[in-house]
């Protein structure tokens, strides 16, 4: 049995609850989550039947390209959510979730889109795309 975690933006408009294993988590270093972070963004992912929202009032979504969208909250900024139309899983930035996250990063993701101001130097596979 896995124990609950939980989760939420910066000013707590939006607060969520995990249910269930969370997948190991991705660093994406594409241009659209530098944008959106300020840096690259590390998500992990879960069945979005898992994830219940015991706060949702700032929670708003932005489609951010033809297949996905991400959830951001409108008062204090945090970058939550990222979740394709098609898919039933959504992703979560991993510094949103309560400590202990439980998992860790596996590997870089569209690294070929990657900014000039960092080197990736921790060991973990790189790919330029997904
Ligand atoms: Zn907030
Ligand atoms: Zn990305």
């Amino acid at each position: 049995m896995t124990a609950k975690k939980s989760g939420g933006c910066l000013c707590q408009g939006v607060r969520f609850e995990i249910d269930g294993a969370l997948n190991p988590i991705l660093a994406c270093h594409c241009s659209q989550c530098a944008k959106t972070s300020g840096n690259f963004a590390t998500m992990t992912s879960i069945a979005a039947a898992n994830v219940t929202m015991l706060s949702d009032e700032t929670l708003r979504w932005f489609q951010s390209s033809e297949i996905a969208s991400r959830g951001f909250c409108s008062r204090c900024g945090s970058n939550l959510f990222w979740k394709q139309t098609s898919s039933p899983d959504i992703y979560i930035t991993a510094g949103t979730i309560d400590k202990p996250v439980g998992v860790r990063i596996i590997e870089h993701i569209y690294v070929g889109s990657k900014s000039d101001y960092y080197d990736i130097t921790d060991g973990l596979p790189q790919k330029d795309e997904w």
